[in-house]
């Protein structure tokens, strides 16, 4: 749907046509929010509420403008929306504004399937504020379990918080039903709408929640621009969260008032660019139809649930079933690093995302440290659905299994001498030298990489300031295990001091293949972790 409103779609990637499957993580611009922002900027630039020319007074204008049409998106009253600069950044103010008012041992409830920006602020307060934090729940079928959320939410709980729809499984949650268990028990309900707006039509006063978050770049607007929902009578009451310009009514020297809603919460110059590109792209949405997207996101849902299961060894989290659940598809390859299907479908022109998906929590419930997720949006199609598939059952072609491996190393064009290297990296995967634990070693150190879940532990030996024995545990990709292998075989009997001042040009000639920038964490993980580890004998840290 509207393919053609979205310049970028249409171009190559590794030769093949682009097929763009990280809607989750951020959307693609239509050309009606890039010429909205590029307006701005070329006709009428100016800072807002603070000028009186000609520029200012059109720049508040639209700035003002953008409020009234998210508003009316979301079913809020004006002063309601506050712009943020994303999801992270309203759920940050909450927690910073609604702390205030908590007491020791009250306590805060969030879900299993929480993303990170919905669990680290209310762990910092719980912290400072000697809070409990409660979860709710999953059922085996990716949903919450809400026999349990009754139980959980009590007299004690203060707040609830959750996600209206999972960014990692795609499960849908029953907000209304969560507000009525909230408000029962006197708790707020916050929800974290970041993947709902997206793909929802929604009204605030219908789900009766007391505050819900979003972020602009998830639904074609621009980054750095998102929306913090509030009822009107808990935003009059709460404190702000930043403060200098716009956000007060008097200073003088000794004190200060507070603007009026929603300035209150927007102190300093704020992102018109952003307000206007996103007015623009809510425009742009509802020109298509809310209903319309959603009704196309229950379409792409049910084919690729039907698709995807078709495909040998890859598991699919989040709910079988269309019923309550968005596009969004998470899965695992078996015996595959979600890093390395990353990049082998990256080669097939098709855009993935694989890690946690800044949801670590949820990963080790599920007893995994990343998954591979495919996410659509209306621009999606069958099609790009059918060579999703068709790029994954290839990876299961047995006759294939030697290509894949080297693609998954690198797939651009190497020299004579390169392809020696890559087979040489692909046996040190294979067949890693110096894995396992040493029976006796000075110092053992772990290193994580927390974007894709590359996990190596060093155990090392020392003997008169030489490393008389190295080795490794741990998983990741097949770069960041093939390294590993590598540098423990390169640095046994070198002295540590040269170890430690081994550079990460040294380690990549080990491997001797160009690697691509994002890959090159995977490369420098193994050398941080040996060079940490010396680091840590020689303190005694
Ligand atoms: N919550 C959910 C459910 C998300 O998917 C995301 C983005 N991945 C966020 C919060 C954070 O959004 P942002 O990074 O735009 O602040």
């Amino acid at each position: 749907m509207n393919k053609e409103d979205f310049p970028i779609l249409n171009q190559k990637i590794n030769g093949r046509q682009l097929i763009y499957l990280d809607n989750s993580a951020t959307t693609q611009k239509p050309k009606q929010v890039i010429e909205a922002m590029n307006r701005y900027y070329e006709q009428y630039n100016a800072n807002v509420h603070r000028g009186i020319h000609q520029l200012s007074l059109r720049a508040t204008v639209a700035y003002e403008h953008a409020h009234e049409i998210v508003a009316q998106f979301i079913g809020a009253k004006f002063e309601e929306v506050i712009f943020t600069t994303g999801t992270t950044e309203g759920l940050n103010l909450l927690a910073y504004s609604l702390g205030k008012d908590l007491q020791p041992g009250d306590e805060i409830v969030l879900s299993e399937m929480e993303h990170h920006s919905n669990i680290v602020p209310w762990q910092r307060l719980a912290r400072e504020k000697n809070l409990k934090l409660r979860y709710i729940p999953l059922t085996a079928e990716y949903r919450l379990d809400l026999n349990a959320a009754a139980e959980i939410i009590t007299r004690k709980t203060k707040i609830v918080s959750v996600t209206q729809m999972s960014n990692v499984l795609g499960t849908i949650n029953p907000v209304e039903e969560l507000a009525g268990l909230a408000h029962a028990r006197g708790a707020l309900l916050l929800v974290d709408a970041a993947q709902a707006v997206p793909h929802l039509p929604i009204n605030v006063k219908g789900l009766d929640c007391d505050f819900l978050v979003f972020s602009g770049h998830k639904l074609c607007g621009p980054t750095g621009i998102g929306v913090l929902y509030g009822k009107k009578e808990l935003l009059e009451k709460m404190e702000p969260f930043l403060s200098g310009g716009d956000m007060i009514k008097e200073v003088t020297f000794e004190h200060s008032t507070w603007n009026d809603l929603p300035w209150k919460f927007e102190a300093g110059t704020p992102n018109i660019a952003g307000a206007i590109g996103l007015a623009a792209a809510v425009e742009y949405l509802q020109t298509i139809g809310m209903e319309n997207i959603a009704q196309q996101g229950r379409e792409l849902t049910r084919y690729a649930l039907e698709k995807l299961s078709t495909v040998p060894n890859i598991q699919l989290l989040g709910p079988a079933t269309a019923e309550d659940r968005g596009p969004i598809f998470s899965f695992i390859v078996e015996e595959m690093h979600p890093h390395d299907v990353g990049e082998l479908l990256d080669s097939e022109g098709i855009a993935v995302r694989g890690g946690h998906h800044c949801a670590m929590p949820l990963h080790h419930k599920l007893g995994l440290v990343g998954s591979t997720r495919a996410s659509f949006y209306f621009y999606n199609t069958r099609e790009d659905i059918d060579a999703l598939v068709e790029a994954l059952q290839k990876l299961w072609k047995e006759e294939m299994e030697i290509t894949i491996d080297r693609n998954e190393i690198s797939s651009t064009a190497l020299s004579e001498e390169q392809e020696l290297y890559k087979e040489n990296i692909l046996d040190h995967y294979k067949n890693p030298r110096h894995k396992g634990e040493l029976a006796i070693y000075s110092v053992k150190h772990r290193e994580f990489n927390p974007l894709c879940g590359d996990d190596v532990m060093m155990y090392l030996h020392f003997n008169n300031g030489t490393i008389s024995n190295a080795s490794f545990t741990g998983q990741g990709c097949v770069l960041s295990q093939a390294t590993a292998s590598l540098l423990t075989e390169h640095i046994q009997s070198m002295p540590a001091k040269k170890v430690k001042s081994l550079t990460r040009e040294e380690v990549l000639s080990l491997l001797g293949i160009p690697v691509s920038p994002t890959r090159i964490r995977c490369v420098l993980l193994p050398l941080k972790t040996v060079q940490r580890g010396i680091e840590q004998h020689e303190t005694g840290n």
